[in-house]
């Protein structure tokens, strides 16, 4: 009788298991799903989750810290609550990509493409998001503390309830953004452009907005 392959054992809040991989070997979880601080990952793994995303497969809970994926092409991945900290996303394209939940403290995603992504409630602490775009993305209550957003682009980014305390925004544009309720303590703004978005005034007077001040906020007759 032929041995049945050993299902991966991740299982995401408690339903069914969510994982179609097998089990790494000795262990009860697949080579994406096992814990480690960080731990080797195979060569392979950009691959993996790269097919894995384009087959619209479960990329959820996946544990890839300090993981090098410059570059990858991760649309519409589905990567809520995956453990990327101190991962190289730089130039990767992760439009579209739920990463609700994921912790990406310490990650690089300098002049990635996430726009649209959904990044609600993420950890992006320390993150390198300079040059990228988030157009449209989704990041209300994330925490983006001390996070490099230098010329990012955030117009139309819902950042509600955001922490962006000793972030950096030199040259960002967050054009029709939603900041309501957004810390900006210590957020650098020089040059930034916060054309049409929602923000209350005590958010920047605690913020740093450069010698001049001169925020373009032009109010929409
Ligand atoms: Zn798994």
């Amino acid at each position: 009788m032929p041995r049945s392959v050993r299902r991966c054992s991740f299982r995401n809040g408690g339903r069914e298991s969510s994982c179609d991989l097998p089990a790494a070997p000795r262990r009860t979880t697949c080579v994406l799903h096992t814990p480690g601080d960080p731990k080797p990952l195979p060569r392979n793994v950009r691959r993996l989750l790269e097919e894995r995303a384009r087959a619209g497969r479960s990329l959820a809970g996946a544990v890839l810290r300090e993981a090098s994926l410059s570059g990858a092409d991760l649309r519409q991945a589905d990567l809520r609550g995956a453990a990327l900290s101190g991962a190289d996303l730089s130039n990767a394209d992760l439009r579209g990509a739920r990463l609700a939940g994921a912790d990406l403290e310490g990650a690089t995603l300098r002049d990635a493409s996430a726009e649209g992504a959904d990044l609600r409630d993420a950890t992006l602490d320390r993150a390198v998001l300079a040059r990228a775009a988030l157009e449209g993305a989704s990041l209300r209550g994330a925490s983006l503390e001390e996070a490099d957003l230098t010329e990012a682009c955030l117009d139309g980014a819902d950042l509600r309830g955001a922490c962006l305390d000793g972030a950096e925004l030199t040259g960002a544009s967050l054009e029709t953004s939603d900041l309501r309720k957004a810390s900006l303590v210590g957020a650098r703004l020089h040059r930034a452009k916060l054309t049409r978005a929602a923000i209350e005034d005590e958010s920047l007077e605690d913020a740093d907005l450069g010698e001049d001040g001169d925020l373009e906020q032009d109010e929409e007759d």
